[in-house]
């Protein structure tokens, strides 16, 4: 069996993008690196599965640029190609629209009458002056109840907002996040990143090998060492211990809470339970050819429910072939029913995609998958109710992924994964450290 260090200057708990990126740092800043993934491979829930050419990431994936996942990728040279999608539709009362996007979509819209319109345009006008952190403690409900007047409207930004922020319970999420996601998006585009999220975990894991990061894949680590309030190290499913100055715990919340408390002291616990995450059903059907060419991209004004084929934008699949990506957004205070879920998505393809089953070649249901660690919600006074990457009364451990700090998805992940490499070698200056580089 290949050995790997016994000792690190940083250990990495986790090899999803967030783990790669946070290693990515460190190693160029001259530190030894062990990064360890439990899963036989790496990327975690940005991985994609390849079945004979017809590429399925884990759940629909697009990345959404002017945030930290674009700068991060930027910064440490990751390269990729991809396509955006050009038009989105809307589902209403088993009719399809264009969704009123711009100015000359909204004016031509059949969907709106001119009130409506008015109203949108006037609501787009100012969207941009809005400080999205003074509506930190007010739900989306709330705030469209307040902002909207025309139930259409209403309708097509409250359908828009469960989009954003994966989840079909609007009283809960904070407005702050659907505000400062509309913002960006009227500015910035989402892209559909040819080769799938593959690509991107791709990218990093050869930027981390060249960094020289000693990574371990198919190593579970079982509890995180502390002595004298300091984290020491970490002991793997064998037994073994592996030391350290600092430990990077770049899993998803409970898997961090678990690693800590397996010592003698728990400060994450307390932390964690509280988090409610956004969960979401993914159906995602691979296909000989797409059968409606028309809807490539429908967002359901009904239903939490959405579609995009975006085989239409980006190469994910063999020459002629189609994949849609399907997704429902769960209510965390609800328990789903995966079956209703399951046939829910099979209806909103049946609707928009007549003739999908006819032509399929393969399909892919994740019935309740974490898309975010922690939804920021009204209550909990949005970005700001969300953890820290230091974890109270353990000096040197430090928490990173898409529950830290603010942003959504996989901003946080990449933006917390900078900002603990970042504390971790700012630390280590101040104590007089060298750096080795
Ligand atoms: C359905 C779905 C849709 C999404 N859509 C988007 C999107 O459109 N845009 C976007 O930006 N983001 C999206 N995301 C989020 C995005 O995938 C993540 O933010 C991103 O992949 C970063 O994840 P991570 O590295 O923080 O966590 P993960 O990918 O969950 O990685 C954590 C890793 O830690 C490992 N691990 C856990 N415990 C241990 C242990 N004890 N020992 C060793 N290893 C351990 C796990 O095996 C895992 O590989 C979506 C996610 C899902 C599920």
């Amino acid at each position: 069996m290949e050995s790997f260090p016994t000792s690190s200057d940083v250990i990495v708990v986790g090899g999803g993008m967030t783990g790669l990126a946070a290693a990515i740092y460190l190693a160029r800043a001259g530190k030894s690196v062990t990064l360890f993934e439990k899963a036989a491979s790496l990327g975690g829930r940005a991985a994609t599965s390849n079945h004979d050419g017809y590429l399925f990431n884990r759940g629909i994936h697009g990345l959404y640029t002017g945030g930290a996942t674009e700068e991060v990728l930027n910064e440490l040279g990751i390269t990729y190609t991809y396509g955006s999608p050009k038009e989105t539709f809307l589902l209403h009362e088993g009719q399809i629209f264009p969704f009123p996007a711009s100015a000359s979509a909204l004016l031509g819209s059949h969907l709106l009458k001119l009130g409506d319109k008015w109203e949108l345009m006037s609501f787009f006008g100012t969207l941009s002056r809005i400080q999205a952190e003074s509506l930190a403690h007010m739900s989306v409900q709330e705030w469209l109840e307040r902002t909207i007047k025309h139930p259409v409207d209403r309708r097509i930004l409250a359908s828009t907002a469960r989009v954003f922020t994966y989840c079909s319970n609007l009283d809960l999420v904070s407005a702050e996040v659907f505000v400062f996601k509309l913002q960006l998006s009227l500015k910035h585009p989402v892209l559909y990143i040819d080769g799938g999220w593959q690509t991107l975990v791709d990218g990093l894991y050869q930027a981390a090998l060249q960094a020289g990061v000693c990574i371990r894949s198919g190593t579970r680590v079982t509890a995180v060492r502390t002595q004298d309030g300091q984290a020491k190290g970490v002991q793997l499913l064998d037994e073994s211990v592996v030391a350290a100055s600092c430990v990077i715990l770049a899993t998803g919340p409970d898997d961090a809470a678990k690693l800590v408390e397996a010592g003698a002291y728990a400060p994450l616990r307390d932390i964690v339970d509280p988090l409610i995450p956004a969960r979401v059903a993914c159906l995602d059907v691979a296909l000989r050819h797409l059968p409606e060419p028309r809807y490539p991209v429908v967002q359901d004004l009904e239903r939490p429910r959405f579609l995009s084929a975006q085989s239409v934008y980006s190469r994910i699949v063999p020459e002629g072939g189609a994949m849609i990506y399907t997704f429902k957004m769960l209510d965390p205070m609800q328990l789903s029913d995966p079956k209703q879920d399951e046939r829910e998505l099979e209806d909103l393809l049946d609707t928009v995609q007549p003739g999908w089953r006819e032509v399929l070649v393969r399909r892919s249901f994740l019935p309740h998958i974490e898309a975010v660690g922690m939804l920021p919600t009204a209550r909990g006074g949005g970005y700001a109710g969300r953890p820290g990457p230091e974890v109270p009364g353990i000096a040197n451990l430090y928490v990173a992924g898409d529950w830290i700090g603010s942003g959504f998805l996989s901003d946080p992940s990449m933006g917390s994964a900078r900002q603990v490499a970042q504390q971790i070698l700012a630390s280590e200056k101040q104590a007089g450290k060298p750096e080795t580089m």
